[in-house]
């Protein structure tokens, strides 16, 4: 039985084939290397191909005798899915679609789909739990909305079974293999901040300082990269042993952290007096966005292990200081 890994070759994907291999699964990693990187991907099969190649996709199912896919490969820049749409309908929803038409030919019927916290929009509690109502503020959260939607009706119609894995805020890198987030562009706060750290950047834009929250600035729930990646594959367990499951999970830590907090902590981390100034809010981030991890807790047996901030930035921090220019390094 093998895994089948779209979008191996990205920050998330990455880890979590490295995961799956050290726990004695069979990968094989799909990844067209549009953003994903070819050093990222730890020694396993890798095809450099899209997932809209049907024909070549169910070749590749056949042959490996996959037994589950686990699907990253999308595209997630919140700000260019306003800009251009289509784009995201286009790679991420038709993608995924042709990705599961594939499925279906050859007879593949457990799929884990990464799924994100932006299907949420502006929450109506916190902690946000998976039955709260789904209103998305872009298009990127509007697309992964829709394909967990695709999943449910693709459950009914041909028997696929899912589990749809909605993130927080993913970050940190693995503690000993080299490797970590490196996007272009970036926009996330903590490599931003620890590029700052490094003389990279000037200084940290800090997005709004008006929120309803105690310091004003924007409050998060990071969860570390390997906890993301132990997640997947205590999901791909579950398809495998439970069948008739189409459900979705959100995985956070369920504590949240202001801006303001993030970058205090990645200065005692590194000890550089990160320089950051106040900037106005950027649109359609919402004050507060903390989980609910009960039901990973519940269904997947999950339980973080890098839970605390201190530990998610300091191995960001180890792979952005040996690796300054990420994997062209
Ligand atoms: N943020 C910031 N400055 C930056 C990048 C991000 O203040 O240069 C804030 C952003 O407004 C949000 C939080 O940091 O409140 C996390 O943003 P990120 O883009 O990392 O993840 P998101 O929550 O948008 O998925």
């Amino acid at each position: 039985m093998t895994v089948l890994v779209t979008g191996g070759a990205g920050y998330i994907g990455s880890h979590t084939t490295v995961e799956l291999m050290e726990h004695g699964e069979q990968v094989t990693v799909v990844d067209n290397l549009q953003t994903g990187h070819r050093q990222a991907v730890p020694d396993t099969k890798l095809y450099v191909m899209d997932i809209r190649d049907t024909q070549k996709l169910t070749e590749v199912l056949h042959q490996y005798r996959v037994d589950t896919v686990v699907h990253f490969a999308a595209n997630s820049l919140v700000g260019e899915s306003v800009q251009n749409p289509l784009k995201y309908y286009e790679n991420n929803v038709a993608a995924t679609a042709k990705l599961l038409s594939a499925m279906v030919d050859a007879r593949v019927n457990n799929i884990v789909f990464s799924s994100t916290a932006a299907v949420y929009g502006e929450p109506v509690r916190i902690p946000i739990n998976e039955d709260d109502p789904t209103t998305p503020t872009n298009p990127y959260g509007e697309t992964k909305l829709a394909i967990e939607r695709m999943l449910r009706w693709c459950h009914t119609a041909y028997g696929i079974n899912s589990i749809s894995l909605r993130y927080f805020n993913a970050a940190g890198a693995h503690s000993s293999l080299p490797m970590g987030e490196d996007h272009e562009p970036e926009t996330h706060l903590i490599p931003i901040v620890l590029q700052a750290a490094l003389g990279q950047r000037e200084f940290v834009s800090i997005y709004g300082d008006d929120y309803p929250t105690s310091d004003g600035t924007c409050i998060r729930d990071y969860i570390h990269v390997m906890d993301l990646a132990s997640a997947h594959r205590l999901a791909v367990q579950r398809l495998r042993s439970n069948g008739q499951v189409c459900e979705s999970i959100n995985l956070g830590n369920g504590t949240g952290f202001s801006v303001q907090q993030v970058i205090e902590m990645a200065r005692k981390v590194t000890g550089v007096d990160i320089p950051a100034k106040y900037a106005s809010r950027r649109v359609g981030d919402p004050a507060v966005l903390v989980a609910s991890s009960q039901r990973a807790r519940d269904v997947l047996g999950w339980q973080p292990k890098y839970a605390d901030l201190a530990t998610v930035i300091s191995t960001a921090w180890n792979w952005h200081r040996t690796h300054p220019y990420g994997y062209q390094d």
